[in-house]
């Protein structure tokens, strides 16, 4: 079955194919780590985690390259550490643990390669000294530039004209500049600026523009030119315009065959934004919220086209969650059959990872395996099990599920230990505290003759 997916350059859905099928690459733009991410920056990973997933079944686990880069030198990372008073190297690690944490919560799958932009400056700067002697780039007073009109078909990526782009770009006022799009590379120095944020360069000290550090990482860790490269529609431009620009002048080669943009994320019809006071962090909502129903509520809008999160969608989301699990917990005593994805959720996924029917077909598994016959258990429930897999879903003990949140059930099970424990030793004073205190949490008990469980009520 052929991946078709939409191709921003070509601007239609095009047939899949790598340039070696044994090396299969894809980068996605990864996170700039000063602070905690919103849900509108999970959209990308968790999307693309799906691409990753559907790539790795058809060309093999061990054939496909995905790097996801970590950002951490940046002007907004700068001030974020001046404001702390603390070192950068300690903002930057401390978020971009809780962002692993964090999209490891929503079942994405560790990249490849998480190259970081603080490891690869020699790389960027190896890219810049090629451009300006190619004459695609020159040094100003505030550093090195990348001058737009040296190369002919830039714009091609964003279709935008060249009136769009100069006001798309944000004109600072600098006489070094030779056109008002041009855009930088290295940025020199300022006085005052700390000594961590600062290279040693032919240009003098500095530190690079985000654009590069992208270019820089992609050609590290996958090569020049890449089968997929991916990222949120704001990349578009001017960072993938510019990736494209660097890249593509430094090496003469295309920089990537499929770039793949996903849509953006609205809160209740409104733009997620600070000044609506409607942010909501993937960190926070996971407090609320089980990791697996976020990432279903994140893949139930295509990947492509806007979506509107709300606590309606969430709640939705988990409700199918629970049904799904529990036609697994009606199954759980037979051994699932090797069945394989089934062909309706493959071919879902293989065209331009339509996650929302691919959701679908399992719904309506879900549906006939709750009227199977028991001889068909077996088979439903491989269906079910490699389905969800390959959307990052269903993996967890259906038994845990129903009891809810994994992460404090290890504690509920302790304390109901404890429990027993103190009734067998006729403390029921203190089995009673320990009832009604789980009780006032939403924990009922159930004595059973095979001992006691418990359940969220
Ligand atoms: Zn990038």
């Amino acid at each position: 079955m052929d991946i078709r997916l939409y191709n921003t350059l070509s601007r239609e859905k095009q047939a899949f194919s790598p340039q070696n099928p044994q090396r299969v690459t894809m980068y996605v733009c990864g996170p700039t780590v000063y602070s905690y991410a919103h849900i509108g920056n999970a959209r990308p990973p968790v999307a693309f985690d799906v691409l990753f997933r559907l790539l790795r079944a058809k060309y093999g686990a061990d054939h496909v390259v995905y790097a996801a880069n970590i950002t951490d030198v940046d002007d907004k990372i700068i001030a974020a550490a001046a404001d702390a008073g603390r070192p950068i190297a300690e903002i930057t690690e401390q978020f971009e643990r809780i962002y692993r944490d964090d999209m490891g919560a929503l079942g994405v799958i560790e990249p490849t390669h998480r190259p970081h932009a603080t490891d690869h400056i020699a790389g960027m700067v190896e890219i810049i000294g090629t451009l300006v002697d190619k004459g695609h780039a020159y040094a100003g007073k505030d550093g090195v530039l990348f001058h737009v009109p040296s190369m002919a078909d830039y714009g091609k990526l964003s279709g935008r004209s060249r009136d769009d782009m100069v006001a798309g770009a944000r004109v600072e006022v600098d006489a070094g500049k030779r056109d008002p799009a041009d855009f930088a590379l290295w940025k020199a120095a300022k006085p005052g600026e700390p000594a961590e944020a600062r290279w040693d360069s032919p240009w003098g000290e500095g530190r690079p523009g985000w654009h590069i550090e992208c270019s820089a990482m992609a050609k590290a860790v996958l090569g020049e030119t890449i089968d997929i490269h991916a990222g949120g529609l704001d990349l578009i431009f001017p960072h993938h315009e510019n990736e494209i620009a660097q890249s593509e002048c430094a090496h003469g080669k295309p920089m990537a065959r499929f770039w793949l943009h996903n849509g953006f994320l609205s809160m209740d019809s409104e733009k997620m934004s600070k000044s609506l006071g409607n942010v909501k962090l993937v960190h926070d909502l996971l407090k609320e919220w089980d990791g697996e129903t976020l990432r279903f509520a994140l893949l139930s809008g295509h990947y492509r086209q806007p979506l509107d999160f709300t606590a309606s969608l969430l709640g939705q989301s988990k409700t199918t969650l629970d049904r799904f699990y529990n036609a697994l917990r009606r199954m759980k005593d037979v051994a699932a059959e090797d069945t394989g994805v089934p062909d309706g959720v493959m071919a879902a996924l293989c065209d331009d990872l339509n996650t929302p029917d691919a959701l679908a077909q399992l719904s309506a598994l879900a549906t006939e395996a709750n009227k199977a016959e028991t001889a068909d258990w077996p088979r439903m429930k491989g269906q079910m099990l490699a389905a969800g897999e390959l959307l990052g879903l269903l993996q967890v003990d259906p038994d845990a599920w129903a009891r809810g949140d994994a992460s404090d059930a290890q504690a509920i099970d302790d304390r109901v230990a404890a429990r027993v424990a103190a009734r067998k030793a006729k403390d029921f004073a203190a089995a009673d505290r320990i009832r009604k205190e789980l009780a006032a949490e939403g924990i009922e008990i159930m004595d059973g003759p095979d001992g006691s469980t418990w359940r969220r009520i």
